[in-house]
């Protein structure tokens, strides 16, 4: 008889800042999925974009205060640890040594699938992990290298992860949010406060406030 194993769930990212619609994809997930935990995973420093507005610790104690009042939510601090460019494909590498027993389920959102191929060693991604997409708007599954990636290893049916140890790609059905972390620190810059509380945790928002991110110089 099959057993069901235990799943890690990981959303990587800049989180700069956490914003509401990542929380959003963390309980999507976790609902569906039930993993035993949803680990948010700030990176170091992105591979695949400018540096980020603010500090790794600064970025990580935003995660800590966005998640606190969810169990099974955690904070994965292994990128933020490491003094060096985030890779996914080293991360997952290093999880799977930490989690030997567990399923890995890694999160993103579409607009990241859609340029997924440029990402370093992203088949050994496919090796270490599921892929778990929470649609964005502006993204749809003809976006980018989305439609060659769903042909090849894509489903819709969450049933499909468990017959595999990794390598499939679950297009998820949730309903897409229309927000940035990009949307946010403009908002923050042009002191547009009056949108921000619909965006972000009211705990990180005082935050940003408290430490003055995000301001325009
Ligand atoms: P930025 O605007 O600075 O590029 P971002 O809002 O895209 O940031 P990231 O920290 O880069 O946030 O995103 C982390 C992960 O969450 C990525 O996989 C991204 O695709 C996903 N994500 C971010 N915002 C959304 C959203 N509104 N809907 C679905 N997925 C999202």
């Amino acid at each position: 008889m099959a057993m069901t194993k235990a799943r890690l769930a990981i959303l990587g990212g800049t989180f700069d800042p956490v914003h509401r619609a990542h929380i959003a994809c963390a309980l999507f997930v976790q609902q569906l999925l039930q993993p035993e935990q949803v680990q948010l995973m700030p990176c170091h420093l992105p591979a695949h974009r400018s540096s980020p507005g603010v500090s790794p610790q600064h970025r990580a104690a935003m995660v800590e205060l966005a998640i606190a009042s969810y169990p099974g939510l955690t904070l994965q601090s292994l990128e933020i640890n490491q003094h060096k460019p985030s890779y996914t494909a080293d991360s997952l590498e290093q999880l799977r040594v930490l989690y030997p027993e567990h399923q890995l389920l890694f999160v993103m959102g579409s607009d990241s699938l859609a340029y997924f191929k440029s990402w370093k060693k992203w088949q050994s991604i496919l090796e270490l992990s599921h892929l778990v997409v929470c649609q964005r708007p502006g993204y749809s599954r003809t976006e980018g290298d989305c439609p060659a990636l769903l042909q090849q290893f894509g489903t819709e049916s969450k049933d499909l992860l468990g017959t595999k140890p990794s390598g499939v790609i679950l297009w998820l059905d949730n309903a897409p949010l229309d927000l940035s972390a990009t949307q946010i620190r403009h908002c923050l810059q042009t002191g547009q406060q009056q949108a921000l509380h619909q965006l972000l945790d009211a705990k990180v928002l005082a935050y940003i406030r408290q430490h003055r991110l995000y301001q325009a110089l």
